[in-house]
Order: C-alpha cells, then sequence, then structure tokens
C-alpha cells in the first residue's frame, strides 16, 4: 500500500474541506464577528509592560486560578460550577467530542449552525446528524426530538444565539431538549455578551447533561485564544483530563487576567456594538434588505443574488461571509458582522450597488 496520505488518513478526514479564513488583508473586516474596536491605547500599554513581566521560560500554570477567578467576576459563574480552560472554545467542542466519541456515538445539532459542531465530531470518530431549523431559523422541537429518540446522540450542540442565523432559540424548547437526551447537551454561549441578558447559565447544575460553553473572543479578546466549559464538577472533570497540560498559554492567561480586571472598557465597546447593530438593522431596513432578527453581533441577511452581492462588496473592499450554497435555508445570504459607525456606513454604501 502506497504511504501517502491518501491511503493512510481516515476517509472521513480526507473528506473535510479545512476551516476557510479568507484573506482580508486593507479591507473592512466583517466577516468573522470579532469586536472592531482596538484596546484603549493606555490599556494596550499597560497590557505590554505586563506581559514584559511573563516568565515566558517556565509553563504556565495550569490551573489558572487568578485568571478563572476573573472569569467568574467577569461572566457570573457561581462557585458551585466549575470550569476548563480551552485555547478559544473551539478546543473546548473538540475536548467534549473526544470524551464523548465512544465507537458508533452520535453528535446531534441543528443546521444550520456553527461548522465546528459537524468538525469536531468527525474529527473526534463520531457520526455526525443534522436537524434542519425552520425558514425562520427557529427550532424544529418535534423534528429535533425525533432525532433525539432515531439517533440517541452521545452529545447534542446548541448555540444561543444561533451563528449564523443570528437568533436565539426558544429556552423552553432548549430544556425540554436537555430532558428528552440521553447524553450530554452543551449550549455554546460565544455571542451572549449581545443578547441582552438571555442565557442559560442559571440552568447549569440544575440538569445532570447540561454543560455551557463561553469565549472571550466576542467580547474583544479574539487573538488570546481563551474559551471554557462551565458546568458541574463530575462533568468538568472528566474534560480536564483531556485538556492538554499547557493548552493556553502564558501570556494570553496574562492578558486576559489584566483585561478582564479592566473589563468596563470591553463592556462599553459591546454597548457600542449593540447600538450600532440597531443603527445597522434600520439602514439595512431603509435601503430594503431582507434581514433576519439578531441578538448577537452580526446581522443575517438575504439579497437577491448572494454570489454577486458578496463579490461587488469585495471589490469595494468589503469582506462578509456568504453562504449561498452552503445549506438549502441560507440561499443567497450573507452575514454582516457589526463594525464600527464608519464601517457599517461604507457597508450600507457599498450594499446599495451591490444588490442593484
Ligand atoms: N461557538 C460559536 C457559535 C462560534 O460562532 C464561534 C466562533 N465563530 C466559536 C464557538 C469559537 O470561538 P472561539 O474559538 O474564538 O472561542
Amino acid at each position: 500500500m502506497p504511504k501517502t496520505p491518501a491511503s493512510l488518513v481516515r476517509e472521513e478526514i480526507r473528506a473535510l474541506e479545512a476551516y476557510h479564513v479568507k484573506p482580508a488583508q486593507g479591507m473592512v473586516k466583517l466577516d468573522a464577528m470579532e469586536n472592531p474596536y482596538a484596546l484603549p491605547a493606555p490599556l494596550a500599554a499597560e497590557m505590554g509592560a505586563r506581559l514584559a513581566k511573563v516568565a515566558v521560560n517556565r509553563y504556565p500554570d495550569p490551573t489558572a486560578p487568578a485568571l478563572k477567578r476573573r472569569l467568574r467576576e467577569a461572566m457570573g459563574i457561581p462557585d458551585s460550577l466549575e470550569i476548563v480552560l480551552g485555547n478559544g472554545s473551539d478546543e473546548i467542542l473538540q475536548i467534549v467530542a473526544m470524551a464523548l466519541a465512544r465507537p458508533g456515538a452520535v453528535a446531534l445539532a441543528p443546521e444550520p449552525s456553527f461548522a465546528m459542531y459537524r468538525m469536531s465530531a468527525i474529527a473526534c470518530g463520531l457520526r455526525y446528524v443534522g436537524v434542519a431549523l425552520r425558514p425562520d431559523f427557529s427550532l424544529d422541537e418535534r423534528a429535533f426530538l425525533q432525532a433525539i429518540e432515531t439517533t440517541r446522540p452521545a452529545v447534542t450542540w446548541i448555540a444561543y444565539p444561533n451563528n449564523p442565523t443570528g437568533n436565539l432559540f426558544s429556552r423552553e424548547a432548549i430544556l425540554r431538549i436537555v430532558a428528552a437526551s440521553p447524553g450530554l447537551v452543551v449550549v455554546d454561549e460565544a455571542y451572549y455578551a449581545f443578547s441582552g441578558g438571555a442565557s442559560l447559565l442559571a440552568e447549569v447544575g440544575r440538569h445532570p447533561n447540561l454543560l455551557l460553553v463561553r469565549t472571550v473572543s466576542k467580547l474583544g479578546l479574539a487573538g488570546l485564544r481563551l474559551g471554557l466549559a462551565i458546568g458541574p464538577r463530575d462533568w468538568i472533570a472528566e474534560l480536564e483530563k483531556l485538556r492538554l497540560p499547557y493548552n493556553v498559554n502564558a501570556l494570553s492567561m496574562a492578558a486576559a487576567e489584566l483585561l478582564l480586571d479592566h473589563r468596563a472598557a470591553l463592556e462599553e465597546q459591546t454597548r457600542a456594538i449593540v447600538a450600532e447593530r440597531t443603527r445597522l438593522e434600520a439602514a439595512l431596513d431603509r435601503i430594503g434588505v431582507a434581514r433576519f432578527p439578531s441578538a448577537a453581533n452580526f446581522v443575517l441577511v438575504r439579497v437577491p443574488d448572494g454570489p454577486r452581492a458578496f463579490g461587488r462588496l469585495r471589490e469595494r473592499g468589503i469582506l462578509v461571509r456568504h453562504f449561498h450554497g452552503s445549506h438549502p435555508l441560507l440561499e443567497h445570504c450573507l452575514r454582516l458582522t457589526v463594525g464600527t459607525p464608519d464601517e457599517n456606513d461604507r457597508l450600507i454604501e457599498a450594499l446599495v450597488p451591490a444588490i442593484a
């Protein structure tokens, strides 16, 4: 047998496509749900001074007590729940999938949703099953409960708010799914900061099979790569065994500790993004672009010709995400990350001819 990837790499991995990040040099970058604001200069300088003191010759302290305390304060995580840290919440998804990948195990998720649910499942040897949302992107609860019944999933992923649709599923429906699930249900709150307080954090610990995932990425710290799972002690203890010993590096830990200590600055940016979302939505209505309700830092829109609009925006230096062709429910859809007021103005200005 030839010693090539084609013969040696697992078939399902060869069939995957790598998570693709488009080059964005010099573009207005509205494709990845980043906070568009830089750190305030004094805070950036303080971070520089703090990072200069980090002992990079030493491995980081993997128990990260100071950082976990900051995360608890910033996110209102009670002491009764435990935390496991990830190199971004992407890594948390992978750790969960690894832990549950018994032979034949199934991972279930609504579709369309975050692409990494499927990727991490397949990477870890789980069988992935998607359940279509309704055309308005609400959960099809009957179909979902039916899928739970037939596939008996080891893990079910629910993004709250959902990406790329931006909406919040019914909280009651999620709790019924938790109750009906024989496996773990992971509620992924990557966008909690923009949801006006909607969260299932208060439910964690009340159900033996509910875990919450969060990240600091959308708070303005995407470059640090720091995410977390929040859950009952018994679940976190198992996940902790699969976390690579030094998965979060010392510089990210030190920076996150400092910046979460000064989180008022980040929270102000988050408020500005939420206000801009309202302004962007009003502008989209004004120029006649069909949009879906958003509780996140992006807005999903449907235009007459998605690929053409995407190309025209790109010609004008604006990078968004297009989803046409990725799922039948996302025909001609573009996902617009909320940028700064100036970026959003440029987006609207470029959208008018792009959809003409
Ligand atoms: N969950 C959802 C729903 C997301 O949209 C994203 C990022 N796009 C993530 C998790 C991963 O975020 P990170 O790895 O930056 O924490």
